[in-house]
């Protein structure tokens, strides 16, 4: 099936978007990027985007850092979105790659000086981590101090960090790593956050243990509170309180909710997949996929009806 993407302020086939070897964010990482998911309801013939104004204004927040001048609205590039999904026509489960790009052929390392673009593409996507549960594998690279670089913001660059911290943990036979900070807390995982379960209460790392602070985990946090009346605690985790959760998952757009059975060979929990990670599973895929009539806010459909 042939697909498009939205490339220098149009709509054209995929193959034709193309940047030059020069292009500074090539050779710099000087991009900010977003991941964003379709999920298809077979019922309703739909795909429903998962919130897609909070990705697009993650997005502008971080070209803002970057020092790009704002082009689209967060608004605008919503439109662009729909209907780039809508002329690919997947009739399945999709994911939307926003790129903010210095688009100079420049050389020079400096943010200033440069001329930036938006490009969106679309891809058929399935499960990222393609298992029931994940078995992770605490990582020797950690995450970057806040000065050395914003972890709260999707900077391209700053993602060799984590291919380093994904790439050795399915080198030491793990599924994920989990990555600490630089102090050695617990903070995320490689493209995901990590939620424990202890002493029944829900407890995730905060804002400033250089994580980046995700959508679904802010989507996890409500429904636990709205839904479960779990309300979640936001504190710094140590390693060992990882080895002692009753129940840990990890949250992320291209992840979803999936379980984590195993830390560093520790199992987690008695059953594989644990009552809150499981009822929680269960409503998240019921909001992204538009099931759920409370949060169908949350869900921008592609198709017109
Ligand atoms: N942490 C990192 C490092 C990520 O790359 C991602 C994926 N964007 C997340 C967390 C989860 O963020 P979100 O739920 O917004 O996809």
């Amino acid at each position: 099936m042939p697909s498009f993407a939205f490339f220098k302020g149009e709509i054209v086939p995929i193959e034709e978007a193309k940047v030059g070897v020069m292009t500074h964010a090539l050779h710099y990482g000087t991009a900010v990027f977003e991941g964003i998911r379709g999920n298809w309801n077979e019922e309703a013939k739909q795909v429903y985007l998962f919130r897609l104004q909070e990705h697009f204004q993650r997005l502008l927040g971080g070209a803002a850092v970057l020092k790009m001048k704002p082009r689209y609205s967060a608004a605008e590039l919503c439109g662009i979105t729909v209907e780039l999904a809508n002329k690919c026509g997947f009739k399945e489960d999709i994911y939307i790659r926003p790129l903010a790009y210095k688009s100079s052929e420049a050389m020079g390392v400096r943010l200033h000086n440069l001329d930036d673009d938006i490009l969106i593409f679309v891809i058929p996507w399935g499960a990222y981590l393609d298992m029931e549960s994940a078995r992770c594998g605490v990582s020797s690279w950690h995450r970057p101090a806040d000065n050395t670089l914003p972890t709260s913001v999707k900077i391209a660059g700053t993602y060799v960090n984590n291919a380093f911290a994904k790439t050795s943990a399915i080198e030491n036979g793990f599924d994920e790593a989990i990555m600490l900070t630089p102090d050695g807390h617990v903070a995320e995982g490689s493209g995901e956050n990590i939620f424990l379960v202890l002493e029944g209460k829900l407890v995730t790392p905060p804002a400033y243990n250089n994580i980046l602070v995700g959508i679904t985990r802010d989507t996890i946090i409500t429904l636990a509170r709205e839904q479960l009346g779990l309300e979640t605690v936001e504190r710094p985790i140590d390693r060992v309180e990882l080895y002692r959760a009753q129940e840990c998952f990890l949250t992320g757009t291209a992840a979803h909710l999936t379980p984590v059975s195993e830390i560093d060979k520790y199992k987690i929990g008695e059953a594989e997949v644990g009552p809150i990670t499981r009822k929680l599973q269960a409503l998240y895929f019921d909001c992204i996929r538009g099931r759920h009539r409370s949060y169908m806010q949350w869900c921008t459909p592609v198709f017109s009806k």
